[in-house]
């Protein structure tokens, strides 16, 4: 077995204890692998060892990768791909005709270009709204007051669906801090499917603090250093 398989078998181990210890169903947490910097070939050994979901943060890369894998003869099942990093409107065209998830959206102008850029072949486009929970300048995302605004605004737009919220909390060693904005994104989660009863999606968690949102509710974590090793960013 590959160290890679062996990463991933290990951190859906730890999904499945998680849920267990907060009396959830393990089937109710999806794993995004983000594979960012990694090469298609790291792809292909999670993808042979089950895994269907896939996130990218930079736009060409991940194209790339995407239309490699679709050329790949042992590529015979589909694989989905979330795009999950800031995206810039002059990139919003081609993240539309390939991605078949965006988690970032924090501003309507470019929810409205991906709805207009979207391929009607390919159907409505999966959202996720980014939360800014941390309130840092720094961070992207919406701020808790504009998020309902912001989600009856891209619910109106024709090619994309609004599937739920994603965020990035700030890195701490307080668990306590931590408990608190995956409890109050939980909240929130809960309280915008009053209104849009087809939001499925409550991305939180990453390879860090993935058993904490699991605890809170999560259901998809998206890991990438736990499964594919640390990210050099000089490759
Ligand atoms: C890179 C990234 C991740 C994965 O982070 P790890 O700590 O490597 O698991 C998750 N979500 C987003 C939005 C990211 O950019």
């Amino acid at each position: 077995m590959s160290t890679l398989t062996k990463q991933l078998t290990k951190v859906l181990s730890q999904i499945e204890q998680a849920a267990a210890a907060a009396n959830r169903d393990k089937h109710e947490i999806n794993l995004l692998a983000v594979s960012k910097t990694k090469p298609a070939e790291q792809i292909k050994l999670a993808y042979a060892a089950g895994q269907r979901r896939f996130g990218e943060n930079y736009v060409q890369e991940g194209i790339e990768k995407i239309q490699a894998l679709r050329q790949d003869a042992d590529i015979t099942q589909p694989i989905e791909w979330h795009f999950i990093g800031p995206l810039q409107s002059n990139k919003s065209k081609l993240v539309a005709e390939h991605f078949d998830w965006v988690q970032s959206i924090d501003r309507l102008k470019i929810a409205q270009r991906l709805s207009n850029q979207r391929p009607a072949e390919l159907g409505p486009l999966n959202i996720c709204l980014q939360v800014n929970i941390s309130g840092e300048a720094s961070k992207s995302g919406t701020t808790l007051s504009q998020v309902i605004e912001l989600a009856s605004q891209v619910s109106e737009l024709p090619q994309l669906k609004l599937r739920g919220i994603m965020a990035i909390p700030a890195p701490t060693d307080d668990v306590n801090a931590l408990n608190n904005s995956f409890a109050q994104l939980h909240r929130l989660y809960l309280q915008l499917q009053q209104n849009y009863p087809d939001i499925d999606t409550l991305s939180m968690g990453m390879s860090g603090d993935m058993s904490v949102a699991i605890a809170n509710g999560s259901t998809m974590v998206r890991v990438g250093t736990a499964i594919f090793g640390a990210r050099n960013y000089q490759n």
